[in-house]
Order: structure tokens, then C-alpha cells, then sequence
């Protein structure tokens, strides 16, 4: 094995590392890796340099069998490998690995609409430019994937190493073949819990952003997919392992259909350079969400009554759509399901994987769902209803989406979204605006 390509760019503990004492006391004397600390203790509080922890109470001590005393670990990244205070961390200080020199790298021989072209453009022009970060607000059903195969075969061209990472499993595992397809010459992996596509030596690494706990300064660019999904902006650890996971110079590109009012935030402040793709690639505006108010809604849902809004919508409908139902919890699921008869499906669901197939070969009619099919799902021609819509739950993200999962197919690119509420709430009324927005974007071009 060459031993740059497998530790290059890694962060590891001790138990991570395939090689002998002997070969690893070699490395260290021939300055080829490097250790460092793993706990760090300043001023009385301790840090985890492997995953960035600093909240104390995720500290906690264990017996250790090599020193015969009691060692810190931490908590917050045991799910990964646990990392004990005497254990140290390797890095990588020898020669870079070298990647295969590829002339052709992409094998797509599909086209890109004129506005994925100008995205695709964009991206590359930040790449070759090293520009630290350029976000991509693509509306839900726009192709997003196909835009990234210009910057990614630019970056193999130049021999560089790069990374797409997501905060959800699911679209490692839907993303791995369509890139290993699209590119094929190149060394490609996909890192989530128990891949079993993992290699470790990949030029193209498509991960968990969970996963990069194990990078350190490996990658020339960084694509983040979903900056706005769960738990990526709610969970520090992940924005901090995927800085982490870039080379200093690394040019970064986010994806979001939906930012997140901080992203918004800084968007608007042109703090961050944005590219807008505000049309899907069949080239439809987004279905406008209509709303329906129902007094006593919760009530109603509560006792396992019909909203009778609800029961108007189905009467009236005369299209040949399925129809997608979005509930806030489980319990109120169980019970909307028994009152029309249909299937349900939800997080913890043992069959949802089938499930979700069912309904997309369409021997489902309708379905009943909490938020897991609120976004990454592609179903060709659904309407789509949330009961509830003013629900905690259904943030502007999520009805965005929500509303995004409506009018993808190019035969069929419009679709009902009804949401049925007993109040607007202010995501309601902001997850309007944003579509209306990004439909008169679309417009304009
Ligand atoms: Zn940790």
C-alpha cells in the first residue's frame, strides 16, 4: 500500500491506522506523520481537537487499560470511534499523494439547461479563481447534480482532490453510483456508517458531513449539499469538521433550495457570492402553495374528525395525481390514515423504504407522511396537502420543499399544494413569498 494516498489529508486516532508499531514508529522518525494531542485541557476547560467539542459536559472520564488511571473522553464524537485524552491523533507529513493524470475525466453526455450552464460556469470560474465560497440557490427540481459535473471534472483535471458531503446518508447513497457512472477513471468512495463502498484512498470522496470527522486539510473543494437540512445547521460539529476537512486555499460551494434565514441574511448583505437557479429544468415556475383555513383544525384532528377542508379538496379532485399528505407528528399520522383509509409512512417505519418505492410505482394512491418525504424525494406527479401547515414543525424550509415535491416531471410540471391551517404563521407567509420570489426570478430570464 502506498501510504500517502491512505493517510493523506486524515486525522486518525491510534486504532484507525492498519500498520504496524513498527511501520508507524518508521513514519514518525522519518517525519512522514505527525501526532498531536487529542483532549487539549486550557484554562481549566477541555477541547476536542478531534471533533471540536468544547461543551464540558460532554466530557467524561473511563478507565484506561494501557496507563492503569482514569482518561477523559469525549462523548460528542463517540459514535465515530472513541477518543481517549492519552491517545494521540496522526496526521499525514510526508508527500502528497499524486492522482492519475485524466485528460476526460466525465463521461455525462447529457446537456445542461441555459441557467444549470451559468451555475455550472460560475462554479468553475470560483474554483479556478480559488474563491473561498459561492453558494447555489437552485429551487427545488432545477438538476443540481448535472450542474456540478463541469466543476468536478475541472477539479480532476487539475489533480485535485474534492469532496461532496451531505448532512443525510440517503443521498450519499443515491449520489454514489450517478458520479461513479459520470466518472469513471477516477478513484471514487462513498463514506456514511457501514459503506461498504469506503476505500480510503479517494480522489472523489462522497460522505457524510458525520464522516469528515476524519479529514484534516485534504480537500482543494468542498461541496456541500442541503446547507440548510438537518442536522448540518443545527449541529456545530458539522460545519466545523467540513472547514476542517479543506486544504487552506480550498474553494468551498454550498447548495441549498431553501437557505436559512442567517444564509438569507447573508445573501442579501452580499456577504456571500450567490448564483441563482431559479427555474426548474423543464423550465415550469414553482407551484404556488393555495391555503385553506379550518377553524378548530387541531381539535378536529385530535378527535380523528375529517376537516371538512380536507374532505372538500379530495371530493373535488378530478386529476389523475396521487396525492401526498404531510401531518406534524406520528400521532396525529396514525390517526388521519385510519380516517381515509391510506397508507402512512414515517421515520421509524419498518417498511418505509418500500413504501416509498410502492408509491413512486404508483401502486399507492395516497400517502400519508410526516416530514422525512419533505425533501430528496422525487415523485413525478403528486398534489400535495399539509394538514396543519401552521404546525412548529413546518418551518418556511420545509414548506418550501414541501412545496417543491409538486410539478417535477416534465409531462405533468404543475400540482396542487394546499395547506390547511388554523392560523398563518409567519413561515407560512415567508415560504410563499420565497416561491413567489424565485418564480418572478425565473421570469425575468
Ligand atoms: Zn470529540
Amino acid at each position: 500500500m502506498n501510504f500517502s494516498d491512505f493517510l493523506a489529508g486524515k486525522l486518525l486516532l491510534p486504532q484507525e491506522i492498519p500498520l504496524s508499531t513498527a511501520t508507524i514508529s518508521y513514519l514518525h522518525r522519518t517525519n512522514q506523520i505527525k501526532k498531536h494531542p487529542s483532549i487539549e485541557q486550557k484554562y481549566n476547560r477541555y477541547q476536542c481537537l478531534r471533533c471540536g467539542n468544547r461543551k464540558q459536559s460532554l466530557f467524561a472520564n473511563l478507565p484506561c487499560a494501557r496507563c492503569q488511571s482514569q482518561h477523559l473522553y469525549c462523548r460528542n464524537c463517540i459514535a465515530t470511534g472513541r477518543v481517549l485524552a492519552c491517545e494521540h491523533l496522526t496526521t499525514w507529513t510526508g508527500d502528497p499523494p499524486k492522482w492519475p493524470k485524466q485528460v476526460n475525466p466525465c463521461n455525462w453526455k447529457g446537456t445542461l439547461t441555459k441557467h444549470q450552464q451559468l451555475a455550472a460556469e460560475t462554479l468553475k470560474k470560483a474554483l479556478a479563481s480559488h474563491q473561498a465560497e459561492q453558494l447555489v440557490w437552485a429551487v427545488c427540481g432545477s438538476g443540481k447534480t448535472e450542474m456540478l459535473f463541469p466543476v468536478i471534472e475541472l477539479a480532476i483535471k487539475e489533480n485535485r482532490r474534492l469532496c461532496i458531503a451531505t448532512p443525510r446518508a440517503d443521498v450519499v447513497r443515491e449520489l454514489f453510483p450517478r458520479i461513479k457512472q459520470s466518472f469513471p477513471q477516477t478513484e471514487t468512495e462513498a463514506l456514511y456508517a457501514d459503506s461498504p463502498d469506503r476505500t480510503e484512498i479517494g480522489q472523489l470522496v462522497i460522505s457524510t458531513t458525520h464522516q469528515l470527522i476524519r479529514y484534516q486539510e485534504a480537500f482543494d473543494l468542498m461541496i456541500i449539499d442541503e446547507i440548510d437540512a438537518f442536522p448540518f445547521h443545527h449541529d456545530p460539529t458539522l460545519p466545523f469538521l467540513s472547514n476542517r476537512a479543506c486544504k487552506e486555499d480550498a474553494t468551498k460551494i454550498y447548495l441549498t433550495a431553501t437557505p436559512r434565514p442567517s444564509q438569507q441574511k447573508q445573501i442579501s448583505k452580499k456577504k456571500l457570492p450567490t448564483i441563482f437557479v431559479p427555474i426548474r429544468y423543464h423550465g415550469h415556475p414553482l407551484p404556488i402553495p393555495q391555503l385553506q383555513i379550518e377553524w378548530n383544525l387541531r381539535k378536529k384532528l385530535k378527535r380523528g374528525n375529517q376537516p371538512n377542508t380536507l374532505q372538500h379538496f379530495i371530493n373535488k379532485r378530478t386529476n389523475q395525481r396521487q396525492l401526498l399528505i404531510f401531518v406534524p407528528s406520528i400521532a396525529l399520522l396514525e390517526k388521519v390514515a385510519t380516517l381515509l383509509k391510506a397508507e402512512s409512512v414515517h421515520a421509524g417505519d419498518p417498511k418505509r423504504k418500500e413504501k416509498v418505492i410502492d408509491f413512486r410505482q404508483k401502486k399507492i394512491d395516497v400517502l400519508i407522511t410526516t416530514t422525512i418525504l419533505e425533501r430528496g424525494v422525487t415523485f413525478p406527479s403528486v398534489d400535495v396537502v399539509v394538514l396543519d401547515a401552521g404546525h412548529k414543525v413546518f418551518d418556511e424550509a420545509a414548506l418550501v420543499q414541501i412545496a417543491g415535491r409538486a410539478g417535477r416531471s416534465p409531462d405533468d410540471p404543475t400540482g396542487e399544494v394546499v395547506l390547511i391551517h388554523q392560523g398563518k404563521t409567519t413561515a407560512i407567509e415567508q415560504a410563499i413569498t420565497q416561491i413567489k420570489m424565485m418564480n418572478k426570478k425565473g421570469m425575468k430570464l
